[in-house]
């Protein structure tokens, strides 16, 4: 349903987790059953996802407090496949711990996905079409690709509706992100950039942003942001302002 990502300096903070958890209540007012954080940094990487208000979250976040990160991405969700547990809630992890992703839409072609995962002897844990992306992308990464590349091999198997977004807990300088047929932007900043599903996301940090046309995948670090498709050929984004009234 809502989606948020931030990328900041080398020097980890708690800005990852504060601007991830403003932009989710931005978000609010699309509604939610669920919601939840990955934070990674040199320490590695820490989730948190609870079902109900956002308010479950942050005491989650309290009970378990979370270390100082460089990047981050939360999300809250509207069900489709599953229902609103906390173990349904995103993100979801890959088998490994290394990759985190969090995840609108459908993935039409889950079961399938699911059966290959099941022949490398990979199981799902949750009821949702979600987590089958969290572990395809650690295979894909075990298997010696980078998160682009894994981002782009995924994307062309999946069918459906989808942002997807993925943190690779061993490299949490990037996020990577895939969108076809469901809304995602890029906040410019200075030093540190933004993902979100709306600009609602991200307006209360930057008023800079970047469109992405269809079908298309993004890597956001601090400095820089990559936009290709999904063979991984460059692409340009279309910068604008944001005029909204915060
Ligand atoms: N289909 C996913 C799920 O049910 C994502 C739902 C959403 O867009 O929030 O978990």
């Amino acid at each position: 349903c809502g989606i948020v990502g931030y990328v900041g300096p080398q020097a980890p903070s708690n800005r990852p987790l504060d601007v991830v958890l403003e932009g989710l209540s931005r978000l609010e007012y699309r509604g939610y059953d669920s919601a939840g954080v990955a934070l990674a940094g040199k320490d590695g990487m820490h989730v948190a996802k609870r079902a109900g208000r956002l308010d479950n979250l942050r005491q989650e976040l309290a009970d378990h407090s979370a270390p100082p990160a460089t990047t981050a991405i939360g999300h809250t969700r509207w069900a489709t496949h599953g229902g609103p547990t906390d173990n349904n809630a995103h993100p979801h992890v890959s088998f490994d711990g290394r990759v985190a992703v969090v995840h609108n839409g459908i993935i039409e072609n889950y079961r399938e996905l699911a059966e290959e995962l099941a022949d490398r002897g990979v199981s799902v844990t949750s009821q949702t079409d979600t987590e089958i992306a969290a572990h395809h992308l650690a295979l894909l990464l075990e298997d010696g690709a980078d998160l682009l590349d894994a981002m782009c091999t995924l994307a062309r198997r999946l069918e459906g509706s989808f942002t997807l977004v993925a943190l690779d807990g061993q490299n949490p300088e990037a996020i990577v992100a895939a969108r076809r047929n469901s809304p995602l932007v890029v906040g410019l900043g200075d030093g540190e950039n933004f993902l979100g599903s709306d600009v609602a996301a991200f307006v209360g940090q930057t008023r800079r942003a970047l469109e992405l046309g269809q079908d298309r995948i993004v890597k956001v670090s601090s400095n820089n942001v990559d936009v290709v498709d999904f063979e991984g050929q460059p692409q340009e984004g279309h910068p604008f302002e944001v005029d909204w009234d915060v």
